[in-house]
């Protein structure tokens, strides 16, 4: 659900709380970058809006320095496209929130999402879940939706995906533009989920920032 900012803004204390612990507003510094925070409302594989007043993609200044090279780097390969961010910092109470309704067997959760006692590099701020979204605004073929639970999603399974053709040539595509920019930018992927991009190692988050409550 979206509210005009004069509706939330002023009121939502974990937003405040969250600036004031030196968290950015991606959406100042970049306003072309589309957001659609997931948890921020129903449409996600919880379906619950476990974020509550918090409507912002708010991250570390690092990731917005980061992010900015990413979006020129897009912006000069494919003009029109932008990004569209779906998470960014999250509270270590909404991780929690999360692993309980992920409906995947307690051995499984972990491949998509981090077990809350380890922490997640979301909940530090330094990490982000974008794709890419056409002059139209919406987002491009990624061969899944975000929070696809299953091997189509996974950047380590792709080469096979595509030789198979469960992954098409454009969707296998579109993947490519979006890693490139963000891994030229210095963000580093992983192998389960082809929207995730980390902008550090959960360790040096660790070392650098405190944990997000
Ligand atoms: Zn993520």
């Amino acid at each position: 659900m979206f509210l005009p900012n004069f509706l939330i803004g002023q009121n939502c204390q974990l937003e405040e709380a969250m600036l004031n612990s030196g968290l950015q507003d991606i959406q100042k510094s970049l306003p072309k970058v589309l957001v659609e925070l997931r948890y921020s409302g129903t449409n996600n594989f919880a379906g619950q809006d476990v974020y509550g007043c918090l409507s912002k993609a708010l991250a570390r200044p690092e990731v917005l320095t980061k992010l900015r090279i990413a979006f020129q780097f897009l912006q000069k390969k494919h003009p029109g496209f932008t990004f569209l961010i779906y998470d960014a910092a999250r509270s270590s109470s909404a991780q929690k929130a999360l692993w309980n309704a992920i409906k995947l067997p307690e051995s499984k959760k972990h491949i998509y999402l981090a077990n809350p006692k380890r922490g997640s590099i979301h909940n530090y701020g330094c990490a982000l879940d974008i794709t890419i979204a056409g002059p139209d605004g919406k987002a491009i073929d990624m061969g899944t939706e975000f929070d696809y639970f299953g091997e189509l999603a996974q950047p380590r399974c792709e080469g096979r995906l595509l030789k198979s053709g469960k992954l098409s040539q454009k969707q296998f595509d579109n993947r490519m533009i979006l890693r490139s920019c963000m891994e030229s930018a210095g963000f580093l992927t992983t192998s389960s989920e082809w929207w995730h991009f980390n902008s550090c190692s959960l360790s040096k988050a660790k070392a650098s920032y405190k944990v997000i409550p």
